[in-house]
């Protein structure tokens, strides 16, 4: 039987247009949220360190000034809260020029095996007083050659690594291993550390979640530092994993387009 409604095709305009709406309404809603659930860490985040360094000058102001070791831990202390706000707000407009899509990579071509011996030299003096030992591994000697932004991807290598020593244990190894293979890249960073419990692997992309919060915050981490991983290396089209294993290690892996 035809259908003879004259309406119908108005009816049915109107579904979709209100389908369309309803699911931009939901998207701002879903902004929304994320701005206020963001904009709350932010400020329980900062709140640390400021109120930290606040304590410590106030105690000092108060007296503590007499005893000069007292006045020196507590000048010392005020010290480390502010350069730990320093880098929480670095990294958090670096992550929030990265979420909102502001940056503009830079692709070329750049030798991995070059930027990862940099940053083995500019780890030196952490490295040295944990005792750890990094190695780099390549498929061939001489320089690797990858299409990715320089800068940015100077930043991935370094939070892995550093995370890598950071976590580590003392007397620890680190690899970094740069694989040839047909069109690609596999790098992989590879620590023998305490390991990453798997009710909190899939998480540790997030921004500051942190598998034990005093421990990381204790060895100058911002929380943000693998959220920044994730993203550069979307912008890179190449996708993150992470393998680990309780007392055995944990392993961070990824593709970048090789480049001749
Ligand atoms: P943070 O600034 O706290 O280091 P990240 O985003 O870099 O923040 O890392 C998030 C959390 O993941 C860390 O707090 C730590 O608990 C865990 N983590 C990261 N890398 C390792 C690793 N190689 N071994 C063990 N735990 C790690």
């Amino acid at each position: 039987i035809k259908n003879t409604n004259p309406f119908k095709k108005l009816n049915d305009e109107i579904f979709v247009y209100v389908a369309k709406k309803q699911k931009e309404i939901d998207e701002l809603k879903r902004l929304e949220q994320f701005r206020r659930e963001f904009l709350a860490d932010v400020s329980h985040e900062l709140k640390t360190p400021i109120f930290a360094a606040q304590g410590f000058i106030h105690t000092l102001i108060d007296g503590a000034v007499d005893d000069e070791h007292v006045r020196d831990k507590f000048l010392s202390k005020a010290a480390k809260s502010l350069d730990g706000l320093d880098a929480l707000v670095k990294d958090l407009v670096a992550l929030s020029q990265l979420e909102t899509g502001e940056v503009k990579m830079n692709f070329e071509r750049v030798d991995l095996a070059h930027i990862t011996e940099e940053i083995f030299e500019q780890l030196e003096k952490v490295t040295s007083a944990k005792h750890t030992s990094l190695r780099l591994r390549t498929t061939n000697p001489g320089p690797v050659w990858v299409k990715a932004d320089a800068q940015r991807i100077k930043q991935v290598m370094t939070n892995l690594i550093e995370n890598a020593v950071k976590y580590g244990n003392e007397n620890g190894r680190v690899l970094v291993s740069l694989e040839e293979e047909k069109k690609h890249i596999l790098v992989s960073v590879r620590d023998d550390g305490p390991g990453i419990p798997p009710e909190h692997l899939s998480r540790i992309f997030e921004r500051f979640y942190r598998v034990e919060k005093s421990r990381s915050k204790d060895r100058g981490g911002t929380g943000l530092g693998l959220a920044i991983v994730k993203h550069i290396l979307n912008a890179h089209k190449a996708k993150i994993t992470v393998m680990s294993k309780l007392e055995k290690g944990t392993t961070f892996r990824f593709k970048l387009d090789k480049m001749d």
